[in-house]
């Protein structure tokens, strides 16, 4: 038996091993075992190259616990090592300045393993002592036995192993007993080396017998060793995709598009990656998307590796390319990532344009599914902008679907103001804007339906994007003003007389939001009420609620416009009934109310060219007296017509209805809604 040092410049290397990569303990066993599947790979090669002339034998890797002993084993029959490959390959770590990088990427544990050819090493984060028996393939090799309890020095003897290959036995750390438990390590192994190359058997297979699970004689065989994505596409079906999709993410729905990749030049990446058709938003999530080098598991956080919009899609990369043991930030910068980035991007959009002209009739079935991807990608990336632009679709509220220029041609006509701009008139929900949809259409105009999440900011970088384009909703105005022409300018809005106060001082308080009454005439056939919101700020306040600065806008009520329709014959009605009933009350107050306007504009005369200084103490008192006086007046005025109009029926079931129109009238004033409907029947 011989003794040595590890050489290492650190003084010992283990408590950092430890130390640092304490996070990420469980992949120890993933560089175990990958360690082994290099060695029986290798193997293979002799063997292929005529260079080893036995038989190879069985190569499954086994993985074994033995509770009594406290170990965790990993055998494999590869290559093995002789004791001077033990010595050069295992002794000797180049671990020069081992402390400046230990300080710079303490966080990332794959980096430091990685860099430093430590993966065996990391063995010792959950073993308090690593034995090494391993007998070389090369002819007349002596097995040896290395040990080491974590310490620098080891030790090397010669051991009693007949079959060629390694084992590596970890007697594991009382601190980390969870690795001799079946469920941990059958865990780790379904993780990390579920598409390892070369078959590797953890136990014996399960079944069911009278009631109870029993081993059967069968290895339970831990991974598949052939997975899809290092086929060639040709060789494959639609159902080989799915079968695959399945594997990775059994409780999934059925995958809506897939897209293999497959480059050689000038970087290396296989993979498949699926766009997944999920129930709702909450299952949309990043980082499904798993990583791989040359089939070993490597993360599954993918983040600036594939484009942000695409880290929602799932499925598998595998790249020797990608530089694996280095900080997050340092990949963005490298440019290999920048070429895998784009082609990936590149791949995405070249496959969805091809479905998209081949078979657009599918392409609509999915659109609704799959809009979430391609807008967060619109929204996130020029260049992706710039190739989508010609297949994501916008969709009205009939349920058709088209492109933005063919959109464009279809409203271009009807829908022109005018000042040239493009109106894309919208809903954003088809049942609760059902009635300005409706008057919309029967106006000719075409509506659009943007309910999705990001809808909102789609119509915004559209208007953005293509000139001349306004995103108007549907509700925001009435129609006749949705889209401001010459021939609808000459309004005339002022001839509500005693309207807007007969029916704003019957509105009920709703809490955060305020109603302006206003008269117009809308034709006799159109709605004696109407109620809109002016769609500047009512985007303000959609996109304060989204933006925590803007809490300014968020905070302010909402504004809703009750547009009263004078054309409309039962508002003339209460324009005249009302009049008649208020007249004889009303006469002095608008007897005086003259009397103060006149005053008001000799006084106002009076002080018009001159200074404020220039303007006498009484002048201005005068001023302002008539304007309270003015004010009290019209308060009395406003009394009145309160007064008289908390009785009118006819104003109160106007006004709930065109609430109840909007989901506006809720707890008492719909319950004295009801109440009042039912004794208008009786
Ligand atoms: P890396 O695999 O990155 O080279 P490791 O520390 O994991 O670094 O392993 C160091 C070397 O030890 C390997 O390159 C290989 O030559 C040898 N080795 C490790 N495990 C085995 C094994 N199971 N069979 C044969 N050789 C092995």
């Amino acid at each position: 038996m011989s003794k040595g040092n590890i050489g290492v410049t650190t003084e010992n290397i283990f408590p950092v091993i430890k130390k640092f990569l304490y996070s990420d303990h469980d992949i120890f066993l993933r560089e175990i075992v990958s360690n082994a599947c290099d060695a029986t790979q290798k193997l293979r090669t002799f063997a292929q190259r005529g260079e080893m002339k036995e038989d190879m034998g069985d190569i499954t890797i086994h993985v074994s616990i033995n509770k009594d002993a406290g170990t965790l084993t990993v055998s494999d029959r590869g290559i093995g090592m002789t004791e001077e490959e033990i010595e050069n390959y295992i002794n000797q770590i180049a671990f020069s300045s081992a402390n400046d990088f230990l300080d710079k990427y303490k966080e990332d544990a794959n980096a430091i393993i990685g860099h430093f050819g430590l993966g065996f090493y990391s063995s010792f984060m959950v073993s308090k002592k690593v034995e090494i028996i391993t007998k070389s393939w090369k002819e007349g090799s002596k097995a040896v036995k290395w040990s080491c309890d974590g310490s620098p020095e080891y030790t090397i003897e010669e051991a009693d192993k007949k079959e060629r290959g390694t084992d590596i036995i970890m007697y594991i750390d009382d601190e980390c007993k969870e690795f001799l438990e079946e469920n941990k390590i059958q865990e780790l192994l379904t993780k990390y080396c579920h598409f390892l190359p070369i078959n590797i058997a953890f136990g014996k297979k399960k079944e069911w017998k009278d009631g109870k699970q029993v081993e059967t004689d069968e290895d339970n065989i831990i991974n598949n060793t052939n997975p899809l994505w290092t086929k060639k596409p040709a060789d494959l079906k639609d159902e080989d995709y799915k079968n695959f999709y399945r594997e990775l993410y059994p409780m999934s729905n059925e995958p809506l598009f897939w897209i293999h990749l497959n480059v050689d030049y000038p970087f290396n990446l296989t993979g498949v990656l699926y766009f997944p058709k999920v129930r709702n938003q909450l299952e949309l999530q990043k980082n499904k998307i798993q990583l791989y080098c040359n089939q070993v598991f490597v993360t599954d956080s993918v983040e600036g590796i594939v484009p942000d919009f695409l880290t929602l899609l799932h499925g598998v990369i595998d790249s020797p390319d990608i530089p694996l043991n280095v900080s997050r930030s340092y990949l963005q910068s490298d440019s290999n990532v920048k070429k895998i980035s784009t082609y990936i991007t590149k791949k995405v959009s070249d496959r969805l344009q091809s479905i998209f002209k081949q078979d657009r009739k599918e392409f609509e079935e999915k659109w609704d599914d799959i809009k979430i991807f391609i807008h967060y990608g619109m929204l996130s990336q020029q260049d992706y902008y710039d190739k989508a632009k010609s297949y994501a679709l916008l969709k009205d509220t009939e349920g058709k679907y088209f492109t933005y220029d063919e959109y464009r041609d279809l409203i271009k006509t009807e829908q022109t103001d005018k000042d040239g701009n493009v109106i894309y008139l919208y809903a954003q929900n088809k049942e609760a804007q059902y009635t300005y949809i409706k008057a919309a259409q029967d106006k000719g105009y075409n509506v659009l339906l943007m309910d999705g999440e990001l809808d909102a900011a789609m119509l915004g970088m559209l208007e953005e994007k293509q000139e001349k384009t306004r995103f108007v909703r549907v509700d925001s105005d009435t129609v006749n003003r949705l889209i401001q022409k010459e021939d609808n300018q000459s309004q005339d809005n002022n001839n509500g007389g005693i309207l807007a106060d007969l029916f704003q001082t019957q509105l009920p308080k709703i809490d955060k939001t305020e109603f302006h009454v206003e008269p117009q005439a809308m034709g006799a056939e159109s709605a004696p009420i109407t109620i809109t919101q002016s769609e500047y700020m009512r985007r303000m306040k959609e996109m304060a609620k989204l933006q925590p600065g803007m809490s300014f806008y968020g905070e302010m009520p909402d504004m809703m416009n009750i547009v009263v329709n004078t054309d409309h014959p039962l508002i003339k009605k209460i324009l005249e009934e009302g009049e008649s009933a208020t007249a004889e009350s009303l006469k002095p107050i608008e007897m005086e109310l003259k009397g103060l306007d006149a005053r008001k504009q000799v006084i106002e005369q009076e002080q018009q060219g001159k200074k404020w200084e220039e303007i006498s103490q009484e002048s201005k008192d005068n001023l302002e007296q008539t304007r309270k006086d003015i004010d009290a007046e019209k308060n009395k005025r406003t009394a009145i017509l309160a007064d008289y109009a908390k009785d009118n029926n006819t104003i109160h079931q106007l006004i709930d209805l065109a609430l109840l129109q909007n989901g506006l009238l809720k707890g008492e004033a719909l319950n004295n809604f009801i109440q009042r409907s039912i004794s208008i029947i009786k």
